[in-house]
């Protein structure tokens, strides 16, 4: 049997607190008590503030993946035109669930190590006036980059589009204002930059939104687990719950939720903007590149590495895990073998761990033939982390 991590340091999930352990593993209720009702209500209120948003939360008790099927599913039709901003793979991915609900995919896309650029969304919607929705995802996970969705879905938000931002790991690592930005429906997850356990998917959901769901549709969906109108129907109506709800992963989301407000959420994301800066600092230290064609498009919470010329991404990711007991992840999809990924969010965009994760990473490229200076990547990272708080 192999022997589990010291050091979660992948694209997500990553580690959790002792307090998330504590409440995930308290004992389990009926979902119609009123402590659990309490929980979950919490658990939505503490999710307006992150997503900062004074629209209506719904939770979908499945991952990110599902909440994305749902979004597809309870809006569109067909005879939808749907613009979807590709410049990574979960993107991409999207257009699959646009074309399952019968609508048509219009695309933006660019190179996935680039970033959409905002002007060209403004261009594409005046050229395709029909247009109903636009999607586009935060940050792409396996790209390691982030778009500007503020400039994005203002101007979509201006031109009447419905907008839909997948912010699975944006959310808690960078910046995001979904009423202030024009958001629509905004989808999360707990297990990326928020620090939590895997399995629920938290979507934001504007008046506007809801009204395209029950009365643009000639059949609203419902009576189904991608329903989102179930879901307005029964929490938001009248606080019950359109199936059972998956009760120890919500005692665990609420608890993340509070512990990001209680550290603050700024200076969460602030610690991410840090640890991400400084990872890239230690990635160039020992001559490795950032898969980003620049830093003002690179994510917070996880770094994209190119592969180096000669180097397996995937003895690398093999050789930090044995031995040494570190995961990190390989490429996603297209992007494996030619990337490798340092993940650095939740718990773990701090010094201490960023640390051993990069001390790992320079003993393993020398294990594996490489010529790396020991504690370059260290040094460069460390003297970006002074004054942490
Ligand atoms: C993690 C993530 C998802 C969810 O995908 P899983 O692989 O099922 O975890 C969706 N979108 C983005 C941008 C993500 O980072």
């Amino acid at each position: 049997m192999t022997d589990w991590p010291y050091l979660s340091a992948a694209s997500g999930p990553g580690e959790v607190t002792n307090r998330t352990l504590r409440d995930h593993a308290r004992q389990v209720v009926n979902h119609y008590d009123p402590a659990f009702v309490e929980t979950f209500a919490r658990a939505t209120d503490h999710l307006k503030h992150i997503f900062r948003t004074a629209h209506d939360i719904v939770i979908p008790q499945g991952e990110v993946v599902l909440g994305m099927e749902a979004v597809a599913a309870s809006l569109f039709s067909p005879g939808d035109r749907v613009l979807n901003l590709v410049s990574g793979i979960f993107g991409k991915w999207f257009e699959t669930f646009i074309a399952r609900a019968g609508a048509e995919p219009l695309e933006v896309a660019v190179p996935y190590d680039q970033a959409i650029d905002p002007e060209d969304v403004r261009r594409a919607l005046r050229r395709h006036p029909d247009v109903g929705f636009l999607a586009v995802v935060h940050a792409e996970t396996p790209s390691g980059t982030v778009n500007p969705v503020d400039d994005i879905c203002r101007i979509a938000s201006e031109a009447g589009v419905i907008t839909i931002v997948d912010t699975a790991l944006g959310l808690g690592s960078h910046p995001f204002e979904a009423d202030a930005w024009g958001v629509d429906i905004a989808v999360a997850g707990p297990q990326k930059a928020l620090g939590g356990v895997p399995g629920l998917c938290p979507i934001a959901v504007s008046p506007r939104a809801w009204e395209a769901m029950a009365r643009r549709r000639p059949t609203p969906l419902r009576e189904s687990y991608l329903s989102l109108l179930d879901w307005r129907e029964s929490w938001v109506e009248k606080r019950a719950f359109p199936y059972t709800a998956s009760v120890s992963l919500v005692y665990a989301l609420e608890s993340v939720a509070a512990q990001v407000l209680e550290v603050g959420l700024e200076r969460h994301i602030a610690r991410h903007t840090r640890v991400g800066r400084a990872c890239r600092a230690a990635v160039r230290a020992l001559g490795l590149a950032p898969w980003p064609a620049r830093d003002e498009i690179a994510c917070n919470a996880v770094t994209t590495v190119r592969t180096p010329e000669g180097l397996d991404a995937g003895a690398l990711v093999a050789r930090m895990r044995r031995p040494y007991g570190v995961k990190i992840s390989g490429g996603y999809k297209e992007l494996a073998g030619v990337t490798f990924r340092l993940g650095h969010m939740g718990v773990s965009a701090h010094p201490t761990h960023l640390a051993a994760l990069l001390a790992v990473l320079e003993r393993s490229l020398a294990d594996l033939g490489r010529s790396v200076r020991l504690g370059a990547g260290v040094g460069a990272a460390m003297a970006l982390l002074g004054e942490w708080e």
